[in-house]
């Protein structure tokens, strides 16, 4: 299959959401105009989403919940597990690492660091907290490619060097940096006061 966009991507975790939330109700089929009118889209770019997927339970009464969830977890891979580090135990890593569901969607999470030495050596959601400089031995050992930087922003750029040269390939950014990193590296920013800000000003017009 092509390389799909991300805005088709982006659209493809929304319907899962709304396939999911149909799911738990009992209903067993979901229509393109019933997605299209929670996402304020139109019912032909459902469509035209859905008809690039392998999917073929199409009936006369709309998909097949299930088959669509499914045909949509395969395309963005979500039976396939990866393992992250979460680097920052504070308030955002720790509730990132309470947070259940990412196994649901094929993340792993399997430690925290940190430099604190009042976090080291504890625990958080049955996930250890490891000193920072152990990154890169924990890395290799578990052969872990991701790392989730919820450090304060002053310190991002420092941590992502250090974890690029630990072997992390990934970088999931929730600091309010903007990082720079070598070729090859991906970052994915979720830039949280960003997207408040342009709620904000949207709200404030
Ligand atoms: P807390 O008050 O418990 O530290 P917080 O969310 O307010 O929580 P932040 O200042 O945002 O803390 O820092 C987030 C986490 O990043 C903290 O646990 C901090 O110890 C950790 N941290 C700071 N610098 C580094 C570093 N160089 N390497 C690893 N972790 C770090």
């Amino acid at each position: 299959m092509e390389k799909i966009s991300n805005k088709v991507i982006n659209r493809l975790t929304q319907y899962h959401s709304i396939l999911v939330a149909s799911i738990k109700k009992g209903e067993t089929t979901v229509t393109s105009s019933y997605m299209a009118q929670l996402l304020k889209i139109d019912d032909s770019q459902v469509r035209k989403d859905v008809s690039m997927l392998n999917n073929t339970g199409k009936s006369r009464v709309g998909y097949d919940a299930l088959e669509l969830k499914e045909t949509i977890e395969k395309t963005l891979g979500f039976s396939n597990p990866k393992n992250a580090f979460i680097i920052g135990a504070g308030n955002l890593g720790t509730a990132l690492a309470k947070y259940n569901d990412f196994e649901d969607y094929g993340l792993r999470v399997l430690a925290l660091f940190d430099i604190d030495k009042n976090k080291i050596g504890k625990s958080i959601n049955s996930k250890p907290v490891y000193d920072i400089n152990e990154l890169s031995r924990y890395t290799k050992e578990k052969n872990v490619e991701i790392a989730i930087l919820t450090v304060p922003a002053d310190f991002a750029q420092s941590i992502a060097d250090f974890a690029v040269k630990s072997k992390i390939k990934y970088i999931w950014n929730f600091s309010p940096a903007v990082l720079s990193v070598p070729v090859g590296i991906d970052v994915w920013n979720e830039n949280l006061m960003g997207n408040f800000l342009q709620f904000s000003y949207k709200i404030s017009k």
